[in-house]
């Protein structure tokens, strides 16, 4: 004799773990695991149309600190510059520091996006999401330096990290001594 319901709609206690249980309130923590799923998958489809790589990938952090005591080292070093610039007319990559006489071009990468050989995090949750994320970043700096030494630039890449004082100076000499081969 099949007691599929108890008196009172109650289903018996076996048929909640069943795979046959139809009622979702039976079953939360597989729902819970699906809908974490689709947001996973969501977020990946998301974040990986070339319109939202564009976006991401140009998302330098404008004025970290590290940015900011970069650039007050160097003016303090006598250095004057311009700042969020594209260096090459037609290039859509902007540097965050630009000197254009001697044609220097600084970019201050983030530990985390630009994946620090000391620093960098590869987050365990959604890993490949996130390691395809950052290498795609490396690429892209990769491919900005070329394309800048192929303009004639010199690109230096500071890490979030550093020493200013240390980069301002390494920096410093690569301006002085480019500023004047540049002008001869
Ligand atoms: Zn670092």
């Amino acid at each position: 004799m099949r007691t599929a319901t108890l008196p009172g709609g109650h289903r018996p206690p076996a048929a909640r773990y069943s795979n046959e249980a139809q009622d979702d309130r039976m079953r939360p923590a597989i729902v819970d695991a699906a809908a974490e799923r689709v947001t996973m998958s969501a977020v990946g489809k998301f974040e990986t149309t070339p319109e939202t790589r564009r976006r991401m990938s140009r998302q330098r952090s404008r004025d970290t600190g590290t940015e900011i005591s970069l650039r007050k080292a160097l003016h303090a070093q006598g250095h004057r510059f311009r700042v969020h610039r594209r260096p090459v007319k037609g290039l859509r990559r902007e540097a965050d520091i630009v000197f254009g006489p001697a044609r220097v071009a600084v970019f201050v990468d983030g530990c985390f996006w630009h994946g620090c050989p000391e620093h960098a995090t590869w987050p365990k949750n959604n890993a490949a999401f996130w390691r395809a994320k950052i290498e795609a970043n490396q690429r892209r700096d990769a491919d900005t330096d070329r394309q800048l030494t192929e303009a004639g630039w010199l690109s230096i890449r500071v890490w979030e990290h550093e020493d200013t004082e240390t980069a301002a100076t390494r920096i410093s000499e690569h301006v002085r001594k480019r500023r004047s081969t540049c002008r001869a």
